[in-house]
């Protein structure tokens, strides 16, 4: 009977505690849901429609009521820089550092951090360097901190800073031997400019230690022979580049003529050349040819060359366009001539219009070849080939 009246009394204890707890549960989800505030929704409505001037309005609206909300801010202020809007970005940045919601280290390096990008991207060098020196210590953004002054000494053009931070970034994963045998080349440009040509060759030199296949550092080093008149040892130092990379041969053959002219060497120049040409069909010598043939009276060998191209290079209107110069005078009437000339002068035109040299990274294109990407800054990233 005891036994009973126990049950009769625990039973519906049992289903109280049940029904506190759910409404416990229930609560907790609609304390949590009431936690999002609700124009979020809006904001990454027209994110997903990519009305970022919208979304910037309404993520503006709801960090200014909840200013705790401190990732929604990360991303307004991410916002900003997309859009451009690098001053605001700046302003929201330096707030949030102040702000009292803000106590924990981490999260006080995670704004500094995005604060050095906000001056970076506004081209405020200084004061991004400056932020950035003061997380070098931190756990979690020393790498990116490290990574982002990289980028900032190669576009103040500080190549010696460059140089240090790519050292410090190097790992086994990743060792930058291009880049800094890059930022070595840059050096040596610069010392050439100023005719010290000692220290343009040590900075060549450390270049190739840094990066045997760095066709620059050869290009430079023919450059400064040449320059000294030892014409010699700049064609030797030209010739390397075959071995590095055959593409680049175009970049110096120019030059490589007027190096054997200076020797009084023709005869060598073109049989280097046409041994280039038999090696590399596929790439653009075609103009150097063609003048030195047609001025050593060799106008049909010029055709024959231009013939064979043109099976190795289908669509290379230059070529087309050549071939149509060096059989102009065979055409036996002026109309004819003149209907040629025109032809010519299309393909040219086109010609102009997209032999363009491409970005592999990031597919920027350019009538200008840069050893650097402009766009997504790379080093050795756009093809010689136009
Ligand atoms: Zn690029």
């Amino acid at each position: 009977m005891d036994i009973l009246i126990v049950w009769l009394i625990i039973t519906p204890l049992f289903f109280a505690f049940g029904w506190l707890a759910g409404r416990i549960d229930m609560k907790s989800l609609m304390k949590q849901a009431k936690q999002v505030p609700e124009r979020i929704f809006d904001g990454v409505d027209a994110l997903v429609d990519n009305k970022t001037g919208l979304a910037r309005d309404e993520l503006q609206q709801i960090v200014s009521r909840e200013p705790q909300l401190i990732d929604l801010q990360f991303s307004l202020g991410r916002l900003y820089r997309k859009k451009g809007e690098n001053d605001l970005a700046i302003k929201l940045h330096t707030q949030l550092l102040a702000s009292q919601f803000v106590i924990n280290t981490e999260t006080k390096e995670k704004i500094k951090l995005e604060l050095a990008k906000d001056f970076q991207k506004a081209g405020l060098i200084d004061r991004a360097e400056t932020t950035l020196l003061q997380l070098l210590n931190s756990e979690l953004y020393s790498h990116q901190a490290l990574k982002l002054l990289l980028l900032i000494y190669q576009q103040d053009k500080n190549w010696n800073e460059a140089i240090a931070t790519a050292r410090k970034l190097a790992s086994s994963d990743v060792a930058y031997h291009t880049e800094v045998a890059e930022f070595n080349c840059e050096l040596a440009q610069e010392a050439i400019i100023k005719s010290d040509f000692v220290l343009a060759k040590e900075f060549i030199n450390k270049a190739l230690q840094t990066n045997r296949q760095c066709v620059r550092a050869n290009i430079l080093l023919g450059e400064l022979y040449f320059i000294q008149e030892q014409y010699e040892a700049a064609i030797e130092a030209w010739q390397l580049i075959e071995k590095q990379n055959y593409q680049y041969i175009p970049f110096i053959i120019n030059k490589m003529h007027d190096a054997y002219n200076k020797l009084d060497k023709q005869k060598e120049f073109i049989t280097l050349l046409m041994g280039y040409t038999k090696l590399y069909p596929q790439i653009n010598l075609y103009e150097i040819v063609v003048t030195i043939l047609t001025t050593n009276n060799e106008q049909e060998e010029a055709v024959n060359y231009l013939r064979t191209s043109m099976l190795t290079n289908k669509k290379s209107a230059k070529i087309a366009a050549l071939l149509i110069e060096a059989r102009l005078e065979e055409l036996s009437t002026e109309a004819g001539k003149k209907d040629a000339e025109r032809v010519k002068n299309v393909l040219l035109s086109y010609n102009e219009q997209y032999a363009l040299y491409s970005c592999g990274c990031c597919n920027f294109k350019s009538k200008t070849f840069f050893w650097q990407c402009p766009a997504c800054y790379e080093w050795e990233s756009i093809s010689p080939n136009t």
